[in-house]
């Protein structure tokens, strides 16, 4: 096992499930102590939990990420707990309304917008001061194969995670020179129970796992991803082995990107 993330800090949004919780197991093995954040504060709270019992150090914290106060209080929180952030992951996400454009209401378009734009926008806001007051941090975002593509069906989701990729790179472009690195990972699809969601909002009467097989077909690999697939890529991100590597977006997504038919 790497030790790689020794001695960092990291702070770990939407680590009470699915690419969050994966990726904070992954982090802490590697020697990371985590600040886990989430909405859910059971979910948080047994994810740090877990981590601990694995041999790992973390802290729980229930927060709203698209609120700017929860945000302020976390940060700071984190920041007395060690007196610097070395890394952070903004993940919390969600995966809104399935539905044709002109069927969603602007409050279904702007709940989606507030938590996985406002909450990567407010996490970069409040986390790159402190980054470059220390001369040194990495921040990683989640996007999606949905920051490079059109999707239909998928509007808001689809515009909020290409906006995502424009804070990646025009945060990059402000910072670098400042010691601090800034990326995304654009994952396809991740067998989650946001996936889950979506696979039995589409085919209610299909058993989810084979709708989630279906979808899975966008790469050739032929199968979702596992979460810790994902993780695997942030930890390297977030270490001191990227050092180069700043304003991407870097698909994690079996080759679908590369190959998927525009079109959809
Ligand atoms: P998930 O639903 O398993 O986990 C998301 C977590 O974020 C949940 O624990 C949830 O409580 C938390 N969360 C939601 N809103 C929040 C808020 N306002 N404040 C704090 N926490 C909040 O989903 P996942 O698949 O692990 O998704 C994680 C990220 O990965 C999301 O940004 C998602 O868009 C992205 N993503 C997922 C897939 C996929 O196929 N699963 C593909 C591409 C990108």
């Amino acid at each position: 096992m790497s030790d790689r993330l020794m001695g960092k800090n990291i702070v770990v949004t939407g680590a009470g499930s699915g690419i969050g919780l994966a990726t904070a197991h992954i982090l802490a093995s590697e020697g990371a102590s985590l600040f886990l954040v989430d909405l859910k504060a059971d979910a948080v709270r047994a994810a740090a939990n877990s981590v601990v019992a694995a041999g790992g150090r973390a802290l729980a914290w229930a927060a709203d990420v698209s609120r700017e106060e929860e945000v302020v209080g976390f940060t700071e929180c984190a920041l007395r707990e060690w007196g610097r952030i070395d890394g952070y992951f903004a993940n919390a996400g969600i995966g809104g309304r399935i539905g044709a454009l002109t069927d969603l209401s602007l409050e279904q378009f702007r709940s989606v917008i507030d938590v996985n734009l406002i909450g990567a926008f407010l996490a970069l806001r409040h986390v790159l001061p402190v980054m470059v007051a220390q001369g040194q941090g990495a921040v990683v975002l989640t996007g999606s194969v949905a920051s490079e593509r059109g999707l239909p069906f998928t509007v808001a989701y689809n515009a909020s995670k290409h906006a995502v990729l424009g804070l990646v790179r025009s945060a990059a472009a402000e910072v670098g020179h400042q010691g601090v690195r800034v990326n995304a990972v654009l994952p396809g699809m991740v067998d989650t129970p946001m996936l889950r969601t979506t696979a039995a909002t589409i085919a209610a009467d299909r058993d989810s796992s084979e709708v989630v097989r279906d979808m899975s077909r966008v790469s050739p690999i032929g199968r979702p991803a596992r979460p810790s697939e994902i993780g695997e890529v942030v930890a390297f991100l977030l270490s001191d082995a990227a050092s180069y590597i700043h304003g991407v977006g870097l698909p994690v997504d079996g080759g679908a990107l590369g190959t998927m038919n525009n079109a959809g």
